[in-house]
């Protein structure tokens, strides 16, 4: 029987499945982008309390997110590069993409910044900002003039508050613009973004307004709830888009980068996990869960591709914290894999064990083979 934390994320996966392929849905998310076209790709931490659908209000399925330890990527892995190349082909002037590269804090204590970096804020930021120029460099030249425009965002996680940075470093933070009319607002933002279009303005805009209306509706019992982390699950690849719960997994993209490498990002969060049973937030009777997922795109992928996927992420993960954090393993753990469907949101179940199966023909070595290798091994 599967634990608590594993029961709750496979009916929560089924519960927005339903919804996000429902009439209401579909059509909320149709006029969306009708009144705001620009299409919206955030790159940031794993960290579950960073949420900016919630702290926006805006629609699921709207943002597309991207998600790993300290919002560390590198467009030089070319898995990264390959996916956004395919992601923002279909923009143009009238659908332009606004990419966000993000970091986070916390304004009321050092330890409740980003551990990807280290609790060091500046280091968070300057990687924000690389990623920011990487995308200028790569996708922004000529030919994507007017589609695409990249910035830099952070989020303080205490006030759960949006701050804007331009390119010379002039900030519009929300939560210091909470008396300010939205006509006022927008007047900062042009000053502070001059050169960006009327469709990447409104989107801009949304999250803007989005942030501050949802600073002035929350409650501070609320906020504060969520000011620590709680995680008791980690979700371990793509596809967990329907995830709209926060601080109850860590998010962990399968790219690469120089600075921290899967497996450091697997061990972190791992880590992160077994300091929350620890200092008794989370109930270790739920249970731990692993979650690994490919996602299946029907356009550019298949089904076996992304299984092979989740199944190498299984394989990893399960190494690094038997290595790297063993204690986990006295708190139930479970590992889920599966693939998610990117139309649907639907994640499915399979065995790995089953699945490592289908290449067990490839383990027998037959006897002219056998004579092959040790004539070779002789010269
Ligand atoms: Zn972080």
């Amino acid at each position: 029987m599967a634990n608590k934390t594993t029961e709750f994320l496979i009916s929560h996966n089924i519960e927005e499945s339903i919804k996000h392929r429902s009439p209401e849905r579909k059509h909320a998310r149709m006029l969306y982008k009708e009144l705001h076209p620009a299409r919206i790709l955030l790159f940031k931490c794993m960290d579950g309390r960073v949420h900016i659908a919630k702290f926006t209000n805006i629609p699921t399925g709207i943002l597309r997110p991207y998600r790993t330890l300290g919002g560390i990527f590198d467009l030089g892995d070319s898995y990264l590069s390959d996916l956004i190349e395919k992601t923002i082909k279909h923009c143009s002037s009238k659908k332009p993409c606004l990419i966000v590269s993000t970091y986070h804090f916390s304004k009321g204590s050092e330890k409740r910044c980003c551990a990807g970096h280290d609790n060091n804020t500046g280091q968070a930021l300057v990687w924000a900002k690389r990623l920011r120029d990487q995308f200028k460099s790569v996708f922004l030249e000529k030919r994507n003039e007017g589609i695409l425009y990249s910035i830099v965002m952070g989020i303080e996680t205490d006030n759960q508050s949006l701050i804007f940075h331009n390119k010379n470093g002039e900030i519009f933070n929300v939560f210091e613009n909470l008396n300010s009319s939205r006509e006022e607002i927008i007047l900062k933002m042009l000053k502070i973004f001059p050169d960006v279009s009327d469709e990447v303005m409104n989107a801009l805009m949304e999250l803007v307004m989005g942030n501050y209306n949802y600073i002035k509706n929350s409650t501070s019992e609320e906020v504060a709830l969520d000011r620590e982390h709680k995680e008791l699950s980690l979700c371990i690849g793509l596809g967990f888009d329907w995830l709209h719960i926060p601080n109850k997994a860590l998010i962990v993209s399968p790219f690469r980068s120089h600075l921290k490498t899967l497996d450091d990002c697997i061990a972190i969060a791992a880590s992160i996990i077994l300091k929350n049973i620890k200092s008794g937030r989370v109930d270790e009777k739920d249970g731990v869960t692993i979650m690994c997922a490919g996602l299946l795109f029907k356009e550019h992928t298949n089904d076996e591709a992304q299984k092979m996927r989740a199944h190498f992420l299984y394989k990893t993960a399960k190494k690094v914290i038997e290595k790297r954090v063993p204690e986990l393993l006295n708190y139930n753990l479970e590992y889920v894999v599966g693939v998610t469907s990117h139309d649907t949101r639907l994640f499915t179940e399979f065995d790995p064990t089953e699945f490592e199966k289908t290449f067990e023909q490839g383990t027998i070595v037959y006897p002219e083979e056998l004579t092959f290798i040790s004539k070779i091994s002789e010269n």
